[in-house]
């Protein structure tokens, strides 16, 4: 068999039946070096070019896993749903069981999108709630509720997010970890001091200057069921101390999820291509948009201000 230099192809060994997966030699000296692709805690940035999608979901597909995925779409954000489902089920864990979870006030709304075979869709009505800022704090609690009563079945991981995004490239297995956070797509170049962490020390959510590793997103995080289980169930219950103190954390439970992450490491961390800003801006680093914000009027589409 003739194979040009990155061909990646399956081939039937002689000499068994299985079937080998061949593809281009990993090199130990040259590799992207415009970006950094590992943490100081070695979990590796997942950056386009410093892996190889075939192989990797390759390995994944033969572990026969599910990944639930969880969006929130009450009041004006159920107008999100159908671009994101379509774009999803064109470039989310294509090929993989895919579970996702969609809770929202008005089940009537959620658009009807053909689904692949492997994927699979359970939509949770929850009560309407009045202010924006609930809406996004009170995910954790709703998530926290979800990963407990999944811990016992046969979902292995799970990635919650955002609703108001489109998917314009691949995700897949690369992205799967125990604890995945992704890196904020405004702040990765910025100073510690700079990151829009909660300084007032009443916060739960409290960060001093001096510390911090990087401003993760609250629009997309991840891992195993028990590791987003711990992460979802802490900060309910950091959100719930603030609140009855009648603090609430400059950016909600973003602020609480960069707290979480400063003190329990995550074990993957995604680039900015797996969130971007929005699909019209480029930067030279991100040579790739997997996942974007769209474009929302906050006035419009938020019940308050
Ligand atoms: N959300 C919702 N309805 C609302 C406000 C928020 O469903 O009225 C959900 C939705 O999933 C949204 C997420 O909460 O993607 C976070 O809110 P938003 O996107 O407004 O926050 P931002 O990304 O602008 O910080
Ligand atoms: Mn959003």
């Amino acid at each position: 068999m003739v194979m040009s230099k990155i061909e990646i192809l399956y081939t039937k060994a002689e000499s068994n039946s299985e079937f080998v997966l061949l593809y281009k030699q990993p090199s130990v000296l040259v590799g992207r070096t415009d970006v950094v692709s590992v943490t100081p805690w070695l979990a590796p940035i997942v950056w386009v070019k410093t892996f190889d999608p075939t192989l990797i979901n390759f390995i994944y597909k033969q572990q026969n896993i599910t990944i639930a995925t969880t969006v929130f779409a009450l009041g004006k954000y159920t107008r999100f749903l159908k671009d994101f489902l379509e774009s999803a089920e064109q470039y989310y864990f294509v090929g993989f069981r895919v579970h996702y979870y969609l809770f929202t006030d008005q089940p009537e709304a959620v658009p009807d999108v053909k689904l692949s075979e492997e994927h699979q869709l359970t939509v949770r009505k929850v009560p309407s709630m009045d202010r924006w800022q609930d809406i996004s704090m009170g995910r954790m609690g709703i998530l926290e509720k979800l990963t407990k009563s999944e811990l016992d079945n046969d979902t292995d991981y799970i990635f919650c997010l955002d609703v108001d995004t489109k998917f314009y490239g691949p995700w897949g297995a690369e992205t799967l970890g125990r604890l995945v956070g992704v890196i904020h797509p405004w702040f990765y170049d910025y100073k510690r001091t700079k990151f829009q962490y909660e300084r007032r020390p009443e916060s739960q959510a409290f960060i001093p200057v001096e510390e911090g590793d990087y401003y993760y997103t609250a629009a997309a995080f991840g891992g195993t069921v028990q590791e987003v289980y711990k992460l979802t169930k802490t900060c309910r219950e950091q959100q719930s101390i603030d609140a009855a103190k009648s603090i609430e954390a400059i950016w909600h439970e973003e602020s609480h999820l960069n707290k979480y992450l400063l003190y329990n490491k995550p074990s993957k961390l995604l680039s900015p291509e797996y969130l971007w800003r929005h699909i019209d801006i480029r930067r030279k680093h991100v040579k790739m948009i997997r996942l974007s914000h769209v474009a929302k009027n906050n006035a419009e589409v938020r019940l308050n201000n």
